[in-house]
């Protein structure tokens, strides 16, 4: 099944190809007039007062977690089926994840998060994993009756809403990757924070670029982590296609939602007062492999997000964690299955899909 990112490209082509040729032009290629704007648009798009462009998604976590103050002997709370990056936000700054399971719509189970919280506990990360909104009326209420900060991870949730807000700005900082694949994805590696405080969005400008607000004044011990020109004029253009995009994509959930009709597959489901944008779109099938090699015998391509829970992941051998510590997680990890789900996907494209799916049996 063909190339979804070329897919995506070419139904705007001229458009990117024009914005490229205007910025390459323009002789300003690092903190210009496009990631100003950029900014300005992103924050509008999102219902926030401030947005600060930076490198990556991952820049956007680990930043955020140092610039309110995580270090080591912290803990963090996030979900236990998490995206390695997710966590690794946490742990740059030396504090803790600490693991909370996942509900049957994927994300974090609020209702498993009290328990959670020690003395140590500084912070809640909510991932809207998949396109799809936490439960951030529960999320922030713990947060106020204990006094932590709330990071969003919305690398995955571009636009879509928990009871009518858009995700990212519930908590004190919402974090964005622009990954290629992502809903407003760039061309290259891209992110950004958006936040209502106007002290933190300046902190973030100012550790983005060597700690300096003032050329040569350094102020603090930051990080190249700047957004460039060219990426931010062509994220300016996907921005102004992106409510198409989401549409598109939920038109195809739509379809997957009504004409699978498989029992060994469990759709998605969503959470009364969530939407999706439908980053991915996401089944469970207790024969995940079997299912994959099927499909990948027709040509469709599947992926697995994600494979590998972070606790069991090699680079957090140190947290000591063994398997059956998060079984939730870890049976998710095999049972997880993404189906092709792109803009510019066809039809028939679709169909080939669904047949597919419909007429595995074992
Ligand atoms: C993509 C992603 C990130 C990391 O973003 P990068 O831009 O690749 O650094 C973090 N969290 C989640 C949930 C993601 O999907």
């Amino acid at each position: 099944m063909a190339n979804n990112l070329l897919r995506q490209f070419e139904l705007h082509s001229k458009e990117y190809e024009d914005k490229a040729l205007e910025v390459l032009r323009s002789g300003w290629y690092v903190l210009g007039k496009e990631v100003e704007a950029f900014e300005q648009e992103w924050a509008d798009y999102i219902g926030a007062k401030y947005a600060v462009g930076l490198a990556s998604g991952l820049d956007a976590l680990w930043i955020s977690f140092r610039l309110l103050d995580i270090k080591a002997g912290d803990e963090v709370i996030v979900c236990s089926n998490a995206y390695i990056a997710c966590v690794m936000g946490i742990t740059i700054n030396g504090a803790t994840p600490v693991f909370v399971e996942p509900d049957e719509y994927d994300n974090i189970d609020a209702d498993k998060i009290e328990a959670a919280i020690t003395d140590k506990t500084k912070a809640i990360l909510a991932v809207h994993l998949y396109g799809q909104a936490c439960d951030m009326t529960k999320i922030m209420a713990l947060a106020n009756k204990y006094n932590l900060k709330v990071v969003e991870d919305c690398a995955q949730s571009h636009g879509n809403k928990w009871q009518g807000q858009t995700v990212g700005t519930f908590g004190d900082v919402g974090c964005f990757s622009f990954y290629p694949t992502k809903g407003c994805g760039a061309f290259g590696d891209a992110g950004c924070i958006i936040t209502n405080s106007e002290e933190l969005a300046k902190k973030f400008k100012v550790f983005r670029n060597y700690g300096s607000e003032k050329h040569y004044h350094n102020k603090v011990v930051g990080s190249n982590s700047r957004l460039d020109e060219l990426q931010a004029g062509l994220l300016r253009v996907k921005l102004s296609h992106l409510d198409e995009f989401n549409a598109e994509r939920c038109r195809l959930a739509d379809r997957y939602m009504e004409e699978i009709k498989n029992p060994h597959v469990r759709l998605p489901k969503i959470r009364t007062g969530a939407d999706s944008t439908w980053h991915q779109f996401v089944i469970h099938t207790d024969k995940r492999d079997e299912l994959q090699a099927f499909l990948a015998e027709r040509e469709i391509k599947t992926l697995i997000h994600y494979p590998i829970p972070p606790h069991l992941s090699e680079a957090y051998a140190y947290l000591g964690k063994k398997v059956g510590d998060y079984p939730i997680a870890e049976r998710y990890a095999n049972e997880v299955l993404s189906l092709p789900m792109y803009n510019g996907m066809t039809s028939k494209e679709q169909t080939a899909v669904i047949d597919a799916i419909n007429e595995f049996s074992v």
